[in-house]
């Protein structure tokens, strides 16, 4: 892009023989510019007393006094401007001045001699000689010459013009497209294809111009005359063209009206003759103007044509022509103040390429079929666009090979040739796609089986709970048949008691006590008791392994004490809380253990997510990345190796745990089995004391034995029963505070019945007395010895001994 001002240059038009000189200088030793500076003579303003400045100074890039030649003008003005164009920008060289100030001299040349000669000739002569000079390029030169006069346009290069009016001539208007580009119908763009042409042409539109200029339209100096030379270049081969043109501008004269003196409202005041001219002025001020948005281009056609010329895509120059004679002095001026204007008006030139697209794809084609010119002969095969069945039926077995290979390293090679590989992505994505339908099919399958596992580890579940409900019914069962054995063993005995309290004393006693009269309710009692417990003694052993360790209920609270104060109670209840801690261990690891075989499960599924989405990826884009470790399954099997670890932990543990469990099992079981033993061998031993004291009413089976049967305990006692629930303490004894004995002492003697003394009543009957006290020695032998069992276990023994001595006395009564 080339950004410059607007160069202006002047020239002063010589002098005629009649006419006298104004006065002015022209210094051009102020590098780079140079000066012009005109005096305006005071008696210029008719006797009046003028004021105003006599001497006005101009600047120009260059000032061409009288005495400059034709090509001096052409190398310093339009030369530069030819060579800019040859390169591909646009370019302006317009005379701007008035009537008579040389315009046309200098634009088209006088006609007199060939050095006259103007800036087209001379551009055209050297246009077309540099073209000859450059061969790199391929260059199309085309004139065309358009005047404008009265805002009407006309092509003065129609070759059938014969015309001898302006009006005759084509008219040609401006069009603009939607970029704001100009475009000028009906102006003929002849080819001119050397200079001679080119000059022919230039001849012929000046002919047309002369031809229709009259006396009256005053063309020549009304209109303005816009020669244009269009190039296009471009280098051989290529679709790049460079499109140039260059306007050479002969303008319609400056004057002004009422051109009535050179008095100071002259130069102000006076306007320009043509209306185009102003608005070109009003262009150049605008231009001028810094922040100014809007140019007047629209105003008139020539500015419109010129729009590109003035503050566009140009390399504009101007050249003022002066008229210095004192007449004209003011009109210079005017045209020299114009012209500073125009200098300070910038345009930027851009270079003007584009591509032509016809020349581009007969380039391409020229291409490709050199390429497969080239292709045939390195591969000896003439390639067609599409692949022939036998080459597609092996593509597809490279890519199944391919993709079924597992080396990561493998690869797809088809070769060099476009079809195949493009074939090869076609093919892979429809597999990609047809793999994301089955991996979609495979995930509801997956859904679907993971559904049923869980229904039939359900279902498992299910039937092992019913298994475990069916037990434990069959344990409540058992229990509860214990239970209703061991009530009706309690009522049998509570209605024994109470049969024997009102039954035959004679029928229960006539046999081993001589009491048979007495039909007393209390030696009834006393034999049962001791009759029972002669069975319960030997019984023992036997029970309790045939009934699973039921016992009686007396022998039961018999045994609760007796294990009380057994060692091995305190070992048995060691174990037991040891069994507890370690039961709520156990517990507490198997639902662990769950939960990690749950969490090893889940991050199972979430890997074999991670291969189904990576697959899928694979398909689509195929990449180094599928061979490469995936860190978010790797992160997923540490877990997993992780969660094993701690599962095989607990799990061993809790293995340790079931031997150790099962292991204090037997071992309670043990402690039990011996405390068992231990009590059946005491309960043996008092049973043999009792025999020996009394040996007749343990002696034979017939006997009436004493048992020492605690009526009282009504509760269920079971062996295997440590609960708490089963023991009574013998703090809570609520019956130990009606006795006089204390009950929480183990060494509890128990009261001599008041029977025992003399003071009991007697029946008369020496004899019967005698049996009744040797009774109630008996008896008190017996309740000592059964003091002594309870002062082991000390439980209602106030209330029984209350009862009986109760009993006793009543029946003495
Ligand atoms: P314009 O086009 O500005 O009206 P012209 O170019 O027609 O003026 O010039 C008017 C007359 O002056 C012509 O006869 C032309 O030959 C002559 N003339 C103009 N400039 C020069 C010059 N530099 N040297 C010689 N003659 C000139
Ligand atoms: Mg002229």
């Amino acid at each position: 892009m080339v950004k410059e001002t607007i160069r202006v240059y002047a020239r002063v038009k010589p002098l005629g023989r009649r006419q006298q000189a104004g006065i002015y200088s022209v210094d051009d030793d102020e590098k780079p510019l140079s000066s012009l500076e005109i005096l305006v003579p005071r008696d210029l303003a008719d006797g009046f007393i003028n004021n105003k400045r006599e001497s006005y100074r101009f600047k120009f890039q260059k000032i061409f006094d009288q005495e400059a030649k034709q090509d001096v003008v052409f190398d310093s003005v339009a030369k530069p401007v030819a060579e800019c164009v040859l390169a591909g920008y646009n370019g302006t060289v317009f005379a701007y001045g008035q009537t008579g100030s040389g315009k046309t001299f200098t634009i088209t040349g006088g006609a007199e001699r060939y050095s006259d000669r103007g800036i087209i000739p001379r551009t055209l002569s050297y246009i077309f000689d540099q073209l000859q000079k450059d061969s790199s390029k391929v260059y199309t030169t085309h004139v065309s010459y358009l005047e404008i006069y009265n805002e009407c346009g006309y092509d003065l290069l129609d070759p059938r013009h014969e015309a001898s009016r302006l009006e005759d001539l084509p008219k040609v208007t401006i069009m603009e497209d939607s970029d704001q580009n100009i475009h000028l119908k009906n102006l003929s763009l002849q080819q001119a294809t050397n200079e001679e042409e080119a000059l022919n042409l230039l001849f012929l539109g000046d002919t047309n111009r002369m031809i229709a200029e009259t006396p009256m339209n005053q063309a020549s100096t009304r209109s303005h005359c816009i020669f244009t030379i269009h190039i296009s270049s471009k280098e051989p081969g290529s679709a790049t063209i460079r499109r140039s043109k260059l306007h050479l501008v002969d303008l319609a004269g400056s004057e002004r009206v009422a051109k009535t003196g050179v008095g100071g409202h002259l130069l102000t005041e006076a306007k320009y003759i043509n209306l185009s001219l102003h608005y070109l002025e009003q262009v150049i001020i605008a231009l001028a103007e810094k922040n100014r948005s809007h140019i007047p281009y629209r105003n008139s056609m020539m500015t419109s044509v010129l729009r590109d010329s003035l503050g566009g895509n140009c390399m504009t120059t101007m050249i003022a022509t002066l008229s210095i004679d004192k007449r004209n002095i003011d009109e210079s001026i005017s045209t020299c103040r114009f012209a500073q204007r125009v200098a300070l008006i910038k345009n930027e030139a851009v270079l003007n390429e584009e591509i032509d697209p016809r020349l581009m794809i007969v380039q391409l084609q020229k291409e490709i079929q050199e390429l497969k010119d080239e292709l045939a002969l390195v591969t000896g095969k003439q390639r067609t666009s599409e692949l022939s069945q036998e080459e597609l039926l092996q593509l597809d077995e490279l890519i199944e090979t391919f993709l079924k290979d597992n080396d990561p390293g493998s690869t797809l090679d088809v070769g060099a040739d476009m079809r195949k590989i493009k074939y090869c992505f076609i093919h892979v994505k429809e597999l990609m796609n047809h793999s994301k339908i089955s991996d979609k099919k495979l995930l509801l399958q997956h859904i679907s089986e993971a559904k049923d596992t869980n229904k039939e580890a359900g279902e498992e579940e299910l039937k092992k709970l019913k298994e475990l409900l069916q037990q434990r019914d069959n344990e409540i069962n058992i229990l509860v048949n214990m239970l209703k054995k061991e009530k009706k063993k309690a009522q049998d005995a509570l209605f024994q008691l109470n049969a024997a309290s009102a039954g035959s004393i004679e029928r229960d006693c006539s046999k081993t006590v001589n009491l048979e009269e007495s039909q007393s309710p209390l030696s009834s009692f006393i034999l049962k008791e001791a009759k029972d417990f002669s069975s319960s003694v030997h019984r023992l052993p036997l029970l309790s392994r045939g009934t699973g360790g039921m016992m009686s209920l007396g022998c039961q609270e018999a045994f609760e004490v007796f294990k009380r104060e057994h060692a091995d109670s305190i070992t048995i209840e060691d174990n037991k809380q040891l069994l507890k801690q370690r039961f709520a261990e156990a517990k507490y690891l198997g639902e662990k253990l769950n939960e990690v075989r749950n969490k090893i499960n889940h991050l199972k599924g979430e890997i074999t997510q991670r291969h189904i989405q990576r697959a899928a990826l694979g398909v689509s884009s195929p990449s180094e990345e599928l061979n490469t470790l995936d860190p978010v399954e790797e992160k997923l099997r540490k877990q997993i190796e992780e969660e094993k670890k701690s599962y095989k932990t607990m799990f061993n543990r809790l293995k340790g745990l079931k031997v150790e469990i099962e292991h204090l099992q037997l071992l309670m079981e043990k402690v039990k089995m011996k405390l068992r033993k231990d009590f059946e061998v005491w309960w043996s031993e008092e049973a043999i004391n009792l025999q020996q004291e009394k040996p007749e009413m343990v002696s034979s089976p017939n006997t009436a034995t004493v048992y020492p049967q605690f009526i009282k305990s009504s509760q269920h006692l079971s062996t295997n029963s440590f609960s708490e629930a089963t023991r009574i303490s013998p703090n809570e004894d609520p019956a130990g505070k009606n006795n006089s004995t204390t009950s929480s002492n183990p060494t509890l003697k128990t009261r001599t019945p008041p029977s025992s003394s003399t003071s009991v009543p007697l029946t008369g009957d020496s004899q019967a007395d005698a049996d009744i006290l040797g009774f109630i020695k008996a008896r008190q032998n017996i309740l000592q010895k059964k003091a002594q069992c309870i002062s082991l276990c000390p439980f209602r023994l106030g209330e029984q001994m209350t009862f009986l001595l109760k009993s006793t006395i009543s029946f003495l009564k």
